[in-house]
């Protein structure tokens, strides 16, 4: 078989292995004919659940023509240090960033933050710390369903919950496929619902919250794929962002590839209504994750982000460091 011929996330892995960088993906048409001088915002490391190391990224990056990317790994900004290191050997910017999950009521959204310092270790310690708090509930809530006569190991409830905030949807997942209940929604009845005898309360980032931790950082604050807020239509999602601002809110990343002309130019009037910047990018993962992505170019053809989101963003974080 040839190689073109092998699917995307095997041809993807092949290619990183050979130490060669993928081509763009056609999987929506051409691809941009060049990113000189564009700039990509949002993409994942090994340190989060991206599967190439930081320096691959910063070299693809540096191969592709784009001066500026930030590297947003999940909850952590461990990859960091790295990535900056090769892009001064390349010449390419690299912005601090991180992507951070926040709780709702009905889900997570996702919260990236730009140009918080380096040496501020508060930053990675707070992240840390959540992540570690809501680990010991969750041991806690399995703990109790063993006692209960329902034994189930942590990694089973990871493994469920791939790259999510692991929560009780995960544990209630596993407690189906072991046989202990018929349901997930019994399992939340009979045993981990808010008033069930095996729950126990957690303690994470609400939107408020992460919004006032971004700001305290001098950090910039910016709402990745606000598609995703699930609000429903562009109406339902500006009048939340509404809220979002009040609390501290700086961007939406509008240029994102899951977003189609509709959302972008929607989301783009609702930031100048609004008076947040714009940003943008294409939120690589590596082949097996998300196929069809390509750093730069997103998912397919004509994606770029523009190098002037950037002094945006840098204007932003001069109001945030004030
Ligand atoms: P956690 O963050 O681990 O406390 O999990 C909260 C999530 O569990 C919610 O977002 C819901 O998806 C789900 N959940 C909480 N309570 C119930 C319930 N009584 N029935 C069904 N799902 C629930
Ligand atoms: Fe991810
Ligand atoms: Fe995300
Ligand atoms: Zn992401």
């Amino acid at each position: 078989m040839t190689r073109a011929g092998l699917p995307a996330g095997i041809r993807h892995a092949m290619l990183c292995a050979m130490g060669e960088f993928p081509p763009p993906s056609h999987h929506h048409g051409d691809p941009a004919a060049s990113l000189r001088g564009c700039i990509d915002l949002h993409m994942h490391s090994s340190f989060s659940d991206g599967e190439m190391p930081p320096e691959y990224l910063v070299e693809w990056a540096a191969e592709l023509g784009l001066k500026a990317i930030s590297l947003t790994d999940h909850d952590t900004t461990r990859g960091l240090q790295r990535a900056i290191a090769r892009g001064r050997e390349l010449g390419v910017e690299v912005i601090p960033g991180c992507e951070i999950s926040v709780k709702l009521s009905g889900g997570t959204f996702h919260l990236l933050a730009y140009f918080y310092d380096l040496n501020d270790e508060g930053f990675e310690g707070t992240l840390r710390d959540i992540a570690d708090k809501r680990e010991t509930r969750n041991r806690k809530i399995v703990a109790s369903l063993a006692e209960h006569g329902m034994p189930l190991t942590y990694e089973e409830v990871l493994e469920e919950a791939g790259e999510a905030v692991v929560g009780r949807p995960h544990i209630a997942a596993v407690m189906e496929r072991n046989g202990y209940v018929t349901s997930r929604q019994e399992a939340f009845d009979k045993w981990i619902s808010n008033d069930g005898p095996c729950y126990f309360e957690k303690d994470t980032f609400g939107p408020e919250e992460a919004l006032k931790f971004v700001r305290e950082h001098h950090a910039v604050p910016v709402i990745a794929h606000p598609i995703w807020l699930n609000r429903g239509g562009l109406d339902k999602t500006e009048e939340y962002l509404k809220q979002l601002k009040e609390w501290g809110l700086m961007g939406l990343e509008a240029v994102y590839p899951d977003h189609d002309e509709v959302w972008t130019e929607g989301l783009k009037e609702i930031a100048k209504r609004l008076e947040l910047i714009v940003t943008g990018g294409s939120d690589y993962h590596g082949g097996k994750t998300k196929p069809h992505t390509t750093l730069g170019h997103g998912e397919g053809g004509g994606f770029k982000v523009p190098g002037e989101l950037l002094e945006a963003l840098r204007k932003a974080h001069e109001q945030a460091a004030r």
